[in-house]
This record gives structure tokens, C-alpha cells and sequence, in this order.
């Protein structure tokens, strides 16, 4: 008989939704974890911005995005018994007037609303719909649960050891009808999807003391600071296009605190340092759908958008797995044409 169970390769926070997403459908599942040592989302401050970079464009679809992720974060952290979504009062501050000009622009045609409103003293914008998701209390319950379950199995699964046929794939002895790659930077060693172009971003991030910012408040220039709790805050993140490693450096902290020094006050003292890389394609949009006959599927390059991103994209693939014809986007399947150009920020 075919096995009706799907096969989770990683759980990370696209692991995670998608987990919990089958869960809701009533799919069953087993997901192989090799531990979060070397999650992004584990080092990832959960920002959801619906406006961002030096071009402030607004997100792909964010009119979709924000209000699914809200929900489905609050519903998740009610589930799990503590509140994962937490709003935040975001002011952008221009680095420069070539920035405050672009901003006025984009204003002026109404392409930020309703998600950014000019500052009343000129020195940057306000956003909107703004929120900081406790990642790592996500994934730690989670594994929790599913390790009382029973779903989850705590080990990888290599390229090697998935053995794919007609009807489906076994794994270690199991029988699954396709596995799901929710790998992060897994993609980078190319085993599945080759022909992807994933690129790695390192990423770091600074979690101190001494800030002086009210919980709740946010500041970006480039770099940002999050007061997520009373007298701590996050601070990040650098973004070194191409480095693949996770060893922290002291060239990142100095620059980060420098940078956060110049708009936020008091006296900074870093308890924390964490490092991730980032996976994205080269038009920064994630990427979903199947090879190998509907046996291998990805769920991957969340780049720097996953917290916003995941809930959504865990639905379009629950939908895919329980039979329904609506599945992601053609922006997003793992067949679009890739190319330099095609960037959209
Ligand atoms: C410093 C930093 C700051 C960031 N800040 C933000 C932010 O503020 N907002 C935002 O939206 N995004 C942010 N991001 C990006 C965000 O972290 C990612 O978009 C998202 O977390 C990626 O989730 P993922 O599940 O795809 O990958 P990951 O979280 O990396 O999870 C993949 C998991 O799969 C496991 N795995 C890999 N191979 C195997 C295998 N063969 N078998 C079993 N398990 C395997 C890995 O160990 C890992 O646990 C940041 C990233 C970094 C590095």
C-alpha cells in the first residue's frame, strides 16, 4: 500500500509552518531535524517589514502576506501557549537626502500606502503593520511537541539516503509519498534543485543591553534596533553577499554597535551575538513546487523575508499535499526563469 505520509527534511521555521500547517489539514508527517546549530531562524531577529531597503519597496503581495502572518502566528503562540507575534512601532530614518527624496516620491504616488506616513519632522517614515516574531520560541516548542509525539526524528536526511521510486520515498526504512526540503542553507551543497542559482548571505546579529528605546519601538537606518524586552534590544544585521560560513566576527559587532550608536541613546553593552546565512534566488522571492514525479519538493530561498513569508507559503503547500488544485504562485515555483535582472528590491 502507499504510504500517505508526507516526509519534512528540516525544521527550521519553513519546517515548522509547514509541520504544523499538516497538522491542521490532518496530513500526517514524520520530519527529519538535524538539530537548530545552524538555523537562520534560530539566529534571525523575526522582523516583519512590509517596506524595505535603501528603495523602500513595498513587499511582494504584502496586502496578502501581513494579515495571514499575524493571524497565523497569534493562532500558533495560542496553540503553544505563549504569544509569538509582537507588534512594533517602526520608524525608518533616512540615511541621507537621496533616501528622503526616493521616500517622497514613493509617497507622493501613494506606492507606500498604507504602509509608511512621513515622520512630522522630516527625518525618515513611519511604518505600519510592523512586527517581531519570537522565532526561537517557535521552533523550540515545536520540536517539543513533535518529539512527544513521535513525528519528529532527530537526525539528517542525506541526499544518499532518500531513495526515490514511482511511488514515492524511503527513508531509513519508512515509506513516504515525497519529502519536502525545508532545508535553509542546505540548498547551498546543491544536492537537490541544481540547477537553482541559491546565493548565501551571512548574517549577523547583536542582542544588548543599555539601549534606551521603549519595548515595543523600532528603529532601521539600514541597520535596525528592536526593543523586545525592558532594557534589551536586538540589533542587526550585516548581509555579506556570498559568505557561507557562521563564525562570529568582531568586524560585525563593531559595526553594528557603531551604526546603532548613531540614532539610538545609552550605553550599549553586548551580551549576545548570533550568527545564520540567509538563501536567496536572485529575484529575492522564495521558492516552491516538486521534481523527481512529485516525490521532491522545496520550500526554500525565504532570503530575508521568511518570518512573512513561511506561514503563507506552508498553506499553499498543506493545499498541495491534501489534494486541492490551488498551489503557489508562478512567481514562486521552482521552474521560473531565473535571472539577474529579474530582482525586485
Ligand atoms: C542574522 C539574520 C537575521 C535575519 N533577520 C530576519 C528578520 O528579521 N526577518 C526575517 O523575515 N528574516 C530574517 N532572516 C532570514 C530568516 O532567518 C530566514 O528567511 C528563515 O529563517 C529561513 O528559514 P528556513 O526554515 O528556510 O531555514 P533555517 O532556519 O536555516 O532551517 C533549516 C533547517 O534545516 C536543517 N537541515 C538542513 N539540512 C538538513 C538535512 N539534510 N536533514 C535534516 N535537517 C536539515 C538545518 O539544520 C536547519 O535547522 C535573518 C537571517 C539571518 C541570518
Amino acid at each position: 500500500m502507499t504510504d500517505t505520509r508526507v516526509l519534512i527534511v528540516g525544521q527550521g521555521l519553513a519546517g515548522t509552518a509547514l509541520g504544523f500547517e499538516l497538522e491542521r489539514a490532518g496530513v500526517p508527517f514524520a520530519i527529519a531535524s538535524d538539530g537548530h546549530a545552524r538555523s537562520a531562524s534560530m539566529a534571525a531577529a523575526g522582523l516583519v517589514n512590509p517596506v524595505q531597503g535603501q528603495r523602500f519597496v513595498k513587499v511582494w503581495r504584502v496586502e496578502e502576506l501581513l494579515p495571514f502572518a499575524e493571524s497565523w502566528y497569534r493562532a500558533t503562540g495560542a496553540e503553544l501557549g505563549g504569544e509569538l507575534w509582537h507588534p512594533l512601532k517602526l520608524r525608518r530614518l533616512f540615511a541621507n537626502p537621496t533616501e528622503a527624496a526616493r521616500a517622497a516620491r514613493k509617497q507622493a504616488r501613494g506606492e507606500l500606502a498604507p504602509f509608511a506616513t512621513a515622520m512630522a519632522d522630516g527625518s525618515g517614515v513611519e511604518i505600519h503593520g510592523a512586527a517581531w516574531v519570537d522565532l526561537p520560541a517557535l521552533l523550540t516548542r515545536v520540536a517539543e511537541r513533535w518529539r512527544a509525539n513521535g513525528v519528529l526524528r532527530e537526525s539528517a536526511a542525506t541526499r544518499a539516503e532518500l531513495q526515490v521510486d514511482a511511488d514515492g520515498v524511503t527513508w531509513r526504512g519508512e515509506r513516504f509519498r515525497g519529502a519536502v526540503l525545508c532545508v535553509g542553507a542546505g540548498a547551498l551543497a546543491r544536492e537537490f534543485f541544481p540547477e537553482l542559482p541559491f546565493e548565501p548571505a551571512k548574517g549577523e546579529i547583536l542582542h544588548v543591553t543599555g539601549a534606551e528605546l521603549a519595548v515595543g519601538h523600532a528603529l532601521s537606518r539600514g541597520t535596525w534596533a528592536i526593543a523586545d524586552r525592558a532594557g534589551h534590544a536586538r540589533i542587526g544585521a550585516t548581509y555579506e553577499r556570498g559568505v557561507e560560513d557562521v563564525a562570529p566576527t568582531a568586524a560585525a559587532r563593531e559595526k553594528l554597535v557603531a551604526d546603532a550608536r548613531a540614532f539610538v541613546a545609552g550605553d550599549l553593552t553586548v551580551i549576545e551575538q548570533r550568527v545564520g546565512v540567509r538563501v536567496s534566488l536572485p529575484d529575492r522571492l522564495p521558492a516552491a513546487g516538486w521534481r523527481d514525479g512529485a516525490r521532491i519538493g522545496l520550500f526554500g530561498a525565504l532570503g530575508s523575508k521568511g518570518t512573512l513569508f513561511a506561514p503563507w507559503l506552508a498553506r499553499r503547500w498543506s493545499e498541495a499535499l491534501s489534494g486541492a488544485t490551488s498551489v503557489w504562485p508562478d512567481a514562486l515555483s521552482v521552474t521560473r526563469r531565473l535571472a539577474k535582472a529579474a530582482r525586485v528590491e
